[in-house]
Protein backbone atom coordinates (compact mmCIF):
# COMPACT_ATOMS: atom_id res chain seq x y z
CA UNK A 1 0.00 0.00 0.00
CA UNK A 2 1.10 3.30 -0.86
CA UNK A 3 -0.03 6.63 1.32
CA UNK A 4 0.01 8.66 -1.82
CA UNK A 5 -2.49 6.84 -3.43
CA UNK A 6 -4.90 6.11 -0.09
CA UNK A 7 -4.62 10.12 0.29
CA UNK A 8 -5.51 10.20 -3.76
CA UNK A 9 -8.56 8.14 -3.01
CA UNK A 10 -9.69 9.63 -0.31
CA UNK A 11 -9.35 13.48 -2.59
CA UNK A 12 -11.43 11.48 -5.57
CA UNK A 13 -14.21 10.97 -3.29
CA UNK A 14 -13.75 7.39 -2.50
CA UNK A 15 -14.65 5.71 0.49
CA UNK A 16 -11.08 4.13 1.97
CA UNK A 17 -11.39 0.43 3.16
CA UNK A 18 -10.42 -0.74 6.54
CA UNK A 19 -7.25 -1.37 5.59
CA UNK A 20 -6.36 1.44 3.99
CA UNK A 21 -7.37 3.45 7.36
CA UNK A 22 -5.43 1.22 9.52
CA UNK A 23 -2.19 1.89 7.40
CA UNK A 24 -2.50 5.30 7.64
CA UNK A 25 -3.02 5.54 11.56
CA UNK A 26 -0.71 2.72 12.11
CA UNK A 27 1.86 4.56 9.70
CA UNK A 28 1.36 7.72 11.31
CA UNK A 29 2.24 6.25 14.74
CA UNK A 30 5.32 4.41 14.21
CA UNK A 31 6.52 7.43 11.98
CA UNK A 32 6.68 5.31 8.85
CA UNK A 33 3.67 8.13 7.74
CA UNK A 34 5.28 11.29 7.45
CA UNK A 35 3.73 14.50 8.83
CA UNK A 36 3.20 16.26 5.64
CA UNK A 37 1.53 12.68 4.52
CA UNK A 38 -0.84 12.70 6.89
CA UNK A 39 -1.54 16.57 6.85
CA UNK A 40 -2.87 15.88 3.25
CA UNK A 41 -4.79 13.34 3.98
CA UNK A 42 -6.65 14.41 7.05
CA UNK A 43 -7.59 17.53 4.70
CA UNK A 44 -8.93 15.11 2.35
CA UNK A 45 -11.05 13.89 4.81
CA UNK A 46 -12.22 17.31 6.16
CA UNK A 47 -13.38 18.07 2.25
CA UNK A 48 -14.69 15.15 1.55
CA UNK A 49 -16.12 13.77 4.81
CA UNK A 50 -16.49 9.40 5.70
CA UNK A 51 -19.41 7.61 6.13
CA UNK A 52 -20.49 5.90 9.47
CA UNK A 53 -18.77 2.64 8.21
CA UNK A 54 -15.05 4.74 7.79
CA UNK A 55 -15.88 6.90 11.07
CA UNK A 56 -16.31 3.91 13.13
CA UNK A 57 -13.31 2.20 11.45
CA UNK A 58 -10.90 5.10 11.77
CA UNK A 59 -12.11 5.50 15.43
CA UNK A 60 -11.41 1.65 16.37
CA UNK A 61 -7.73 2.11 14.45
CA UNK A 62 -7.14 5.45 16.90
CA UNK A 63 -8.53 3.48 19.96
CA UNK A 64 -6.56 0.32 18.99
CA UNK A 65 -3.01 2.09 19.26
CA UNK A 66 -3.17 2.37 22.69
CA UNK A 67 -4.18 0.16 25.76
CA UNK A 68 -8.05 0.21 27.05
CA UNK A 69 -8.44 0.86 31.07
CA UNK A 70 -10.09 -2.25 32.23
CA UNK A 71 -13.22 -2.67 34.19
CA UNK A 72 -12.14 -2.56 38.17
CA UNK A 73 -15.57 -3.46 39.66
CA UNK A 74 -18.29 -5.42 38.71
CA UNK A 75 -20.05 -1.89 38.81
CA UNK A 76 -21.24 -0.50 35.57
CA UNK A 77 -18.57 1.88 34.05
CA UNK A 78 -20.35 5.02 32.69
CA UNK A 79 -18.96 8.51 31.81
CA UNK A 80 -20.15 11.98 29.97
CA UNK A 81 -18.14 14.09 27.40
CA UNK A 82 -19.03 17.54 26.84
CA UNK A 83 -17.77 19.29 23.49
CA UNK A 84 -17.41 22.39 25.76
CA UNK A 85 -18.48 25.87 26.67
CA UNK A 86 -18.58 28.11 28.97
CA UNK A 87 -19.03 27.59 32.37
CA UNK A 88 -19.72 23.92 31.91
CA UNK A 89 -18.59 22.49 35.13
CA UNK A 90 -21.16 19.48 35.30
CA UNK A 91 -18.52 16.62 35.16
CA UNK A 92 -17.50 18.20 38.70
CA UNK A 93 -20.38 16.67 40.11
CA UNK A 94 -21.44 13.97 37.76
CA UNK A 95 -18.30 11.80 38.75
CA UNK A 96 -19.42 11.42 42.42
CA UNK A 97 -22.74 11.72 42.14
CA UNK A 98 -22.83 8.81 40.28
CA UNK A 99 -20.13 7.05 42.18
CA UNK A 100 -22.65 7.52 45.17
CA UNK A 101 -25.46 5.79 43.19
CA UNK A 102 -22.71 2.79 42.52
CA UNK A 103 -22.16 3.17 39.07
CA UNK A 104 -17.51 3.73 38.10
CA UNK A 105 -16.65 6.74 36.60
CA UNK A 106 -13.18 6.73 35.16
CA UNK A 107 -13.54 9.93 33.11
CA UNK A 108 -10.84 10.92 31.45
CA UNK A 109 -10.60 14.36 30.99
CA UNK A 110 -8.65 17.42 29.49
CA UNK A 111 -7.38 20.80 30.03
CA UNK A 112 -9.13 24.29 28.39
CA UNK A 113 -7.51 25.55 25.37
CA UNK A 114 -8.83 28.81 24.00
CA UNK A 115 -12.62 30.33 25.26
CA UNK A 116 -13.86 26.54 26.78
CA UNK A 117 -12.44 25.64 30.29
CA UNK A 118 -10.59 22.55 31.25
CA UNK A 119 -12.03 20.52 34.13
CA UNK A 120 -8.43 19.06 34.96
CA UNK A 121 -7.80 22.76 35.27
CA UNK A 122 -10.71 23.61 37.80
CA UNK A 123 -9.95 20.47 39.67
CA UNK A 124 -6.42 21.83 39.39
CA UNK A 125 -7.40 25.05 41.96
CA UNK A 126 -7.30 22.02 44.84
CA UNK A 127 -3.49 22.83 45.55
CA UNK A 128 -1.63 19.77 44.77
CA UNK A 129 -4.25 17.54 42.86
CA UNK A 130 -2.73 15.48 40.87
CA UNK A 131 -4.27 14.76 36.99
CA UNK A 132 -1.32 12.29 35.71
CA UNK A 133 -2.90 9.03 37.41
CA UNK A 134 -1.33 5.91 35.51
CA UNK A 135 -3.46 3.03 34.56
CA UNK A 136 -3.19 1.11 37.93
CA UNK A 137 -4.07 4.38 39.67
CA UNK A 138 -7.13 4.71 38.09
CA UNK A 139 -8.03 1.13 38.64
CA UNK A 140 -7.33 1.31 42.82
CA UNK A 141 -9.17 4.17 42.94
CA UNK A 142 -12.25 3.14 41.21
CA UNK A 143 -12.39 0.23 43.34
CA UNK A 144 -12.28 2.31 46.50
CA UNK A 145 -14.26 5.68 45.62
CA UNK A 146 -15.62 4.84 41.88
CA UNK A 147 -14.90 8.12 40.37
CA UNK A 148 -12.08 9.51 39.12
CA UNK A 149 -11.30 12.72 37.26
CA UNK A 150 -7.56 12.89 35.29
CA UNK A 151 -5.65 13.18 32.50
CA UNK A 152 -5.67 10.59 29.36
CA UNK A 153 -2.35 8.64 30.19
CA UNK A 154 0.66 8.75 26.99
CA UNK A 155 -0.52 5.28 26.80
CA UNK A 156 -4.10 5.55 26.14
CA UNK A 157 -4.87 6.65 21.66
CA UNK A 158 -1.25 7.94 21.08
CA UNK A 159 -2.48 8.37 17.71
CA UNK A 160 -5.03 11.31 18.33
CA UNK A 161 -2.47 12.64 20.28
CA UNK A 162 0.14 12.94 17.72
CA UNK A 163 -3.27 13.57 14.92
CA UNK A 164 -4.61 16.43 17.17
CA UNK A 165 -1.39 18.46 17.48
CA UNK A 166 -1.43 18.33 13.76
CA UNK A 167 -4.76 19.14 13.09
CA UNK A 168 -4.65 22.16 15.48
CA UNK A 169 -1.73 24.10 12.95
CA UNK A 170 -3.45 22.25 9.51
CA UNK A 171 -6.90 23.45 10.01
CA UNK A 172 -8.61 20.38 9.80
CA UNK A 173 -10.10 20.61 13.47
CA UNK A 174 -13.28 20.84 12.18
CA UNK A 175 -13.62 17.80 10.69
CA UNK A 176 -17.27 15.43 11.54
CA UNK A 177 -15.12 12.13 10.93
CA UNK A 178 -12.10 13.52 12.72
CA UNK A 179 -13.81 14.89 15.84
CA UNK A 180 -15.62 11.75 16.15
CA UNK A 181 -12.76 9.41 16.28
CA UNK A 182 -11.05 11.69 18.81
CA UNK A 183 -13.68 11.64 21.24
CA UNK A 184 -15.42 8.22 21.15
CA UNK A 185 -11.55 6.68 20.86
CA UNK A 186 -10.61 7.84 24.12
CA UNK A 187 -13.97 7.75 25.62
CA UNK A 188 -13.96 3.95 24.23
CA UNK A 189 -10.61 3.47 25.95
CA UNK A 190 -12.55 3.26 29.22
CA UNK A 191 -14.53 0.53 28.44
CA UNK A 192 -17.88 1.96 29.31
CA UNK A 193 -21.00 0.41 29.40
CA UNK A 194 -22.77 3.44 28.76
CA UNK A 195 -22.19 7.05 27.66
CA UNK A 196 -24.04 10.13 27.20
CA UNK A 197 -22.80 13.00 24.81
CA UNK A 198 -23.92 16.90 26.12
CA UNK A 199 -23.39 18.65 22.09
CA UNK A 200 -23.20 22.65 22.60
CA UNK A 201 -24.35 25.29 20.03
CA UNK A 202 -24.42 28.65 20.93
CA UNK A 203 -22.01 31.69 20.76
CA UNK A 204 -19.81 30.26 23.20
CA UNK A 205 -19.30 26.59 21.91
CA UNK A 206 -17.04 24.83 19.86
CA UNK A 207 -20.10 24.55 17.34
CA UNK A 208 -22.44 28.01 16.78
CA UNK A 209 -25.14 26.42 14.78
CA UNK A 210 -27.57 23.99 16.17
CA UNK A 211 -27.45 22.07 12.79
CA UNK A 212 -24.08 21.58 13.13
CA UNK A 213 -24.43 20.39 16.52
CA UNK A 214 -27.00 18.05 15.59
CA UNK A 215 -24.90 16.67 12.81
CA UNK A 216 -21.88 15.96 15.53
CA UNK A 217 -24.24 14.38 18.20
CA UNK A 218 -25.72 11.69 15.36
CA UNK A 219 -21.79 10.95 14.22
CA UNK A 220 -21.01 10.77 17.90
CA UNK A 221 -23.66 8.98 18.89
CA UNK A 222 -24.20 6.00 15.60
CA UNK A 223 -20.30 5.52 16.54
CA UNK A 224 -20.79 4.82 20.11
CA UNK A 225 -23.31 2.65 19.42
CA UNK A 226 -22.08 0.54 16.40
CA UNK A 227 -18.53 -0.16 18.74
CA UNK A 228 -21.50 -1.43 21.34
CA UNK A 229 -21.70 0.87 23.70
CA UNK A 230 -24.72 2.44 24.42
CA UNK A 231 -24.38 6.45 23.55
CA UNK A 232 -26.97 9.01 23.74
CA UNK A 233 -26.82 12.81 22.99
CA UNK A 234 -28.48 15.84 24.37
CA UNK A 235 -27.90 19.03 22.56
CA UNK A 236 -27.73 22.09 24.96
CA UNK A 237 -27.53 25.49 24.35
CA UNK A 238 -24.72 27.67 24.61
CA UNK A 239 -25.38 31.20 23.92
CA UNK A 240 -25.37 31.96 27.55
CA UNK A 241 -22.68 30.75 30.10
CA UNK A 242 -24.10 27.76 32.06
CA UNK A 243 -25.03 28.98 35.66
CA UNK A 244 -23.42 31.27 37.28
CA UNK A 245 -19.42 30.98 37.19
CA UNK A 246 -16.83 31.01 34.79
CA UNK A 247 -13.53 30.41 35.48
CA UNK A 248 -11.97 27.44 37.61
CA UNK A 249 -12.28 28.14 41.67
CA UNK A 250 -15.50 30.01 40.47
CA UNK A 251 -16.72 27.03 38.46
CA UNK A 252 -15.74 24.68 41.68
CA UNK A 253 -17.63 27.02 43.97
CA UNK A 254 -20.96 26.48 42.21
CA UNK A 255 -20.33 22.99 41.76
CA UNK A 256 -19.81 22.49 45.22
CA UNK A 257 -22.77 24.40 46.25
CA UNK A 258 -24.66 21.95 43.64
CA UNK A 259 -23.02 19.36 45.65
CA UNK A 260 -24.62 20.55 48.72
CA UNK A 261 -28.13 20.54 47.16
CA UNK A 262 -28.21 23.87 46.21
CA UNK A 263 -26.65 25.94 43.11
CA UNK A 264 -27.88 27.29 39.99
CA UNK A 265 -31.10 25.77 39.02
CA UNK A 266 -29.62 25.74 35.47
CA UNK A 267 -26.32 23.67 36.39
CA UNK A 268 -28.33 21.60 38.66
CA UNK A 269 -30.97 20.23 36.26
CA UNK A 270 -28.49 19.59 33.43
CA UNK A 271 -26.15 17.49 36.09
CA UNK A 272 -29.17 15.77 36.83
CA UNK A 273 -30.07 15.06 33.34
CA UNK A 274 -27.23 13.71 32.02
CA UNK A 275 -26.91 11.42 35.61
CA UNK A 276 -30.09 10.15 35.29
CA UNK A 277 -29.63 9.23 31.95
CA UNK A 278 -26.56 7.16 32.80
CA UNK A 279 -28.29 5.63 35.81
CA UNK A 280 -31.00 4.07 33.29
CA UNK A 281 -29.08 3.37 30.22
CA UNK A 282 -26.49 1.36 32.60
CA UNK A 283 -29.97 -0.79 33.82
CA UNK A 284 -29.40 0.64 37.74
CA UNK A 285 -33.14 2.29 37.85
CA UNK A 286 -35.95 1.73 35.29
CA UNK A 287 -37.91 4.89 35.55
CA UNK A 288 -35.82 8.46 34.86
CA UNK A 289 -38.18 9.43 38.05
CA UNK A 290 -36.69 7.09 40.16
CA UNK A 291 -33.06 8.01 38.92
CA UNK A 292 -34.12 11.83 39.51
CA UNK A 293 -34.92 10.72 43.03
CA UNK A 294 -32.26 8.98 43.72
CA UNK A 295 -29.76 11.40 42.62
CA UNK A 296 -31.50 14.15 44.73
CA UNK A 297 -31.53 12.53 47.88
CA UNK A 298 -27.26 11.75 47.47
CA UNK A 299 -27.18 15.24 47.18
CA UNK A 300 -29.07 16.30 49.62
CA UNK A 301 -27.79 13.83 52.39
CA UNK A 302 -24.10 15.22 51.77
CA UNK A 303 -23.14 11.80 50.38
CA UNK A 304 -22.51 13.05 46.81
CA UNK A 305 -20.29 16.28 48.57
CA UNK A 306 -18.35 14.02 50.52
CA UNK A 307 -17.58 11.70 47.50
CA UNK A 308 -16.36 14.45 46.17
CA UNK A 309 -13.91 14.96 48.78
CA UNK A 310 -12.84 11.81 48.90
CA UNK A 311 -11.81 12.18 45.39
CA UNK A 312 -9.97 15.54 45.62
CA UNK A 313 -8.08 13.99 48.87
CA UNK A 314 -7.56 10.82 47.03
CA UNK A 315 -5.70 12.16 44.12
CA UNK A 316 -3.86 14.56 46.45
CA UNK A 317 -5.95 17.59 46.49
CA UNK A 318 -5.74 20.11 49.68
CA UNK A 319 -9.65 20.24 49.57
CA UNK A 320 -11.72 23.28 50.78
CA UNK A 321 -15.26 23.75 51.67
CA UNK A 322 -14.79 27.42 49.52
CA UNK A 323 -11.96 27.95 47.16
CA UNK A 324 -10.25 31.78 47.55
CA UNK A 325 -11.56 34.01 44.79
CA UNK A 326 -9.24 37.33 43.34
CA UNK A 327 -10.73 41.01 43.94
CA UNK A 328 -13.69 41.57 42.94
CA UNK A 329 -15.50 44.53 41.08
CA UNK A 330 -18.79 44.64 39.18
CA UNK A 331 -19.41 45.11 35.81
CA UNK A 332 -22.91 47.52 35.38
CA UNK A 333 -25.15 47.58 32.67
CA UNK A 334 -24.33 50.28 30.62
CA UNK A 335 -27.87 51.26 29.81
CA UNK A 336 -31.82 50.38 30.52
CA UNK A 337 -33.43 47.83 28.02
CA UNK A 338 -33.99 44.07 27.71
CA UNK A 339 -30.98 41.58 27.95
CA UNK A 340 -31.07 40.30 24.44
CA UNK A 341 -27.42 38.68 23.74
CA UNK A 342 -24.24 37.54 25.39
CA UNK A 343 -21.27 37.17 23.36
CA UNK A 344 -19.64 33.91 23.89
CA UNK A 345 -16.55 34.21 22.14
CA UNK A 346 -16.34 38.09 24.04
CA UNK A 347 -17.10 36.61 27.72
CA UNK A 348 -14.79 33.97 27.22
CA UNK A 349 -11.45 36.37 26.13
CA UNK A 350 -12.57 38.15 28.79
CA UNK A 351 -11.62 35.11 31.12
CA UNK A 352 -8.20 34.35 29.22
CA UNK A 353 -7.24 38.14 29.09
CA UNK A 354 -8.10 38.07 33.59
CA UNK A 355 -5.65 35.24 33.09
CA UNK A 356 -8.47 32.26 33.36
CA UNK A 357 -7.48 30.83 30.11
CA UNK A 358 -4.97 29.93 28.00
CA UNK A 359 -3.89 31.15 24.47
CA UNK A 360 -1.84 28.50 23.99
CA UNK A 361 -1.31 24.67 26.09
CA UNK A 362 2.00 25.94 27.97
CA UNK A 363 0.09 29.03 29.49
CA UNK A 364 -0.07 29.04 32.95
CA UNK A 365 -3.73 29.31 34.73
CA UNK A 366 -4.50 32.17 37.44
CA UNK A 367 -7.31 29.70 39.15
CA UNK A 368 -9.04 32.56 41.24
CA UNK A 369 -9.51 34.71 38.57
CA UNK A 370 -13.14 34.75 36.39
CA UNK A 371 -16.83 36.10 36.07
CA UNK A 372 -20.04 35.63 38.11
CA UNK A 373 -22.91 36.31 35.71
CA UNK A 374 -25.58 38.19 37.87
CA UNK A 375 -28.09 38.68 35.21
CA UNK A 376 -29.46 35.81 32.51
CA UNK A 377 -31.16 36.65 28.83
CA UNK A 378 -34.33 38.19 28.96
CA UNK A 379 -34.13 39.74 31.78
CA UNK A 380 -34.72 43.72 31.93
CA UNK A 381 -32.05 45.56 33.40
CA UNK A 382 -31.41 49.38 34.40
CA UNK A 383 -28.18 51.63 33.73
CA UNK A 384 -25.59 51.21 36.91
CA UNK A 385 -27.34 47.47 37.63
CA UNK A 386 -24.55 45.20 37.90
CA UNK A 387 -24.66 42.65 35.47
CA UNK A 388 -21.27 40.74 35.82
CA UNK A 389 -19.04 40.37 38.75
CA UNK A 390 -15.54 40.13 37.94
CA UNK A 391 -12.75 38.76 40.21
CA UNK A 392 -9.39 40.27 38.55
CA UNK A 393 -5.81 39.71 40.07
CA UNK A 394 -4.60 43.61 38.62
CA UNK A 395 -6.48 47.16 37.80
CA UNK A 396 -5.16 46.11 34.08
CA UNK A 397 -6.41 42.92 33.11
CA UNK A 398 -9.67 43.92 34.91
CA UNK A 399 -9.80 47.05 32.66
CA UNK A 400 -9.58 45.27 29.39
CA UNK A 401 -12.03 42.62 30.55
CA UNK A 402 -14.23 45.31 30.85
CA UNK A 403 -13.72 46.70 27.68
CA UNK A 404 -14.63 42.99 26.35
CA UNK A 405 -17.84 42.81 28.72
CA UNK A 406 -18.97 46.22 27.28
CA UNK A 407 -19.14 44.42 23.42
CA UNK A 408 -20.24 40.74 24.60
CA UNK A 409 -23.72 42.72 26.24
CA UNK A 410 -26.30 43.15 23.42
CA UNK A 411 -28.91 45.44 25.19
CA UNK A 412 -32.19 46.09 23.51
CA UNK A 413 -33.98 49.74 24.64
N1 LIG B 1 -12.31 17.33 21.45
C1 LIG B 1 -11.54 16.27 21.16
O1 LIG B 1 -11.17 15.48 22.02
N2 LIG B 1 -11.19 16.08 19.87
C2 LIG B 1 -11.58 16.90 18.88
O2 LIG B 1 -11.24 16.66 17.74
C3 LIG B 1 -12.38 18.01 19.21
C4 LIG B 1 -12.74 18.21 20.51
Amino acid sequence: MLASAIIANKRDGQKLSRAEIEFMIDGFVSAAVPDYQMSAWAMAVLCRGMDTREISDLTECMLNSGIRLQPATDRPRVDKHSTGGLGDKTSLVLAPLLACCDLDVPMLSGRGLGITGGTLDKLEAFSGYRCDLNATEIDQQLKSLGCVITGTTPEITPADRKLYSLRDVTATVPSIALITASIMSKKLAESLDALVLDVKFGSGAFMRDRVDAEQLAESLVSTGNQMHVPTQAIISDMNQPLGRMVGNACEVNESLDILRGAGPKETRDLTLHLCASLLVASGKVTRTQDALDLLVAKLDSGQALRRFQQMVEHQSGKFVDYLPLANESVFASPTNGRLMQFDGQLIGQAVIELGGGRRKLSDRIDHQVGLEMLARLGDTVSAGQPLIRIFARTNATRAVAEQLLLSAVSIAH
